[in-house]
């Protein structure tokens, strides 16, 4: 049990870190060491010691540095580390490793988080597309779908796909292809990683590859952006969203929670893809309408079965607004107006 005398030995020198916490089972939480943080907040702690398989390692969100946590303790205090490597070779003589040197002790393969990672985590593994340039593929392919710029601090590229293992190591077995993909990431109104939803962007059949980082949560995209307190514009996909003023999105399944949303009923707005003839999406119509929500109930004329489609048809965001606006209905005109809707 080398994860034991890691654990044993942070706690040994817990009391010398500053703001030290545990924050979860098997995560830990500090001001860096390493650059001291940040000089003008005591509050930030951006270092974490996280579990791999069998061991610690430390990683800070402000200065990058990465290691195992026995080359933390070598340079934090190396009267501890002394003893903590004769530990862990009296460890291993019961092992039959007592053979393996300090560094082969050391070296271990790549950590994998398996308990939810901090939302920063997501940082180490994918780059903001705020921070790539213009050239580049991913931003060549919102370009190409018009996703507006200011958006582009809410999304994500990763390199390979199957990197987002690293946030939750459930999904080993099912991705197993390695293509770059836009990601977008889920947060919840404190700023925690919910889900990933990761689009292809070179024309793969499986468009979307969906990864729950927190099993429970629901997969509502905006929640750390949206204003309950104004008018929500609830809409099925994330990117369309992004074109809406106070809009958030329920993915899949969550269109069928849309009442457990911590925003009081009279301010959602519900909008459903422009799709008549989808059987599912007419049963929740129907669901919302009855319980009395405000829905939008799309004219013959707009050109596309989502917001996103319509602005690649030309529409601009204003437009789509008034359209919005124009053709919100609720009670028995939502009624009238959703029976002509299905007939089309
Ligand atoms: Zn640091």
């Amino acid at each position: 049990m080398s994860l034991y005398i890691d654990i044993k030995y942070l706690h040994a020198i817990s009391h010398r870190l500053e703001n030290f916490k545990k924050k979860s089972q098997d995560l830990y939480n500090c001001r860096c060491p390493i650059c001291g943080d940040s000089s003008r907040n005591k509050k930030k702690s951006r270092g974490y010691f996280y579990r791999g398989k069998n061991d610690l390692y430390y990683k800070c969100h402000n200065c990058g540095a990465g290691q195992h946590f026995g080359t933390f303790l070598k340079n934090f205090d190396s009267n501890q580390y002394g003893q903590y490597v004769v530990e862990r070779y009296a460890e291993g003589g019961h092992n039959k490793t007592s053979h393996k040197t300090v560094e082969s002790v050391l070296t271990f393969e790549e950590p994998k988080f398996n308990k939810k990672p901090e939302p920063r985590l997501i940082d180490s593994i994918m780059d903001r597309l705020d921070t790539l340039p213009d050239d580049h593929e991913v931003i060549q392919y919102v370009t190409d779908r018009k996703i507006p710029r200011d958006a582009y601090s809410r999304l994500y590229f990763i390199r390979n796909v199957k990197d987002v293992i690293q946030l939750n190591d459930k999904y080993k077995e099912s991705i197993v292809t390695e293509e770059p993909r836009l990601a977008i990431p889920f947060l919840d109104g404190a700023g925690k990683l919910l889900v990933v939803s990761l689009r292809g962007i070179r024309g793969e059949s499986l468009r979307y590859i969906n990864v729950k980082v927190d099993e429970d949560a629901p997969s509502i995209f905006g929640l750390d952006q949206v204003d309950p307190s104004r008018e929500v514009l609830v809409v099925e996909g994330p990117l369309d969203s992004l074109f809406l003023d106070n809009s958030i999105a329920c993915a899949g399944t969550s269109f069928g929670k849309i009442d457990q949303l911590p925003i009081p009923k009279e301010n959602i707005t519900i909008i459903f893809d422009n799709q008549p003839k989808n059987r599912d999406v007419g049963k929740l119509m129907n669901k919302y309408i009855e319980m009395g929500y405000k829905m939008v109930i799309w004219p013959d004329s707009v050109p596309g079965k989502d917001i996103n489609e319509m602005i690649e048809n030309g529409l601009t965001s204003d437009e789509i607004q008034r359209i919005i606006n124009d053709n919100t209905f609720k009670g028995l005109a939502a009624k009238a107006r959703y029976a002509m809707w299905r007939k089309v």
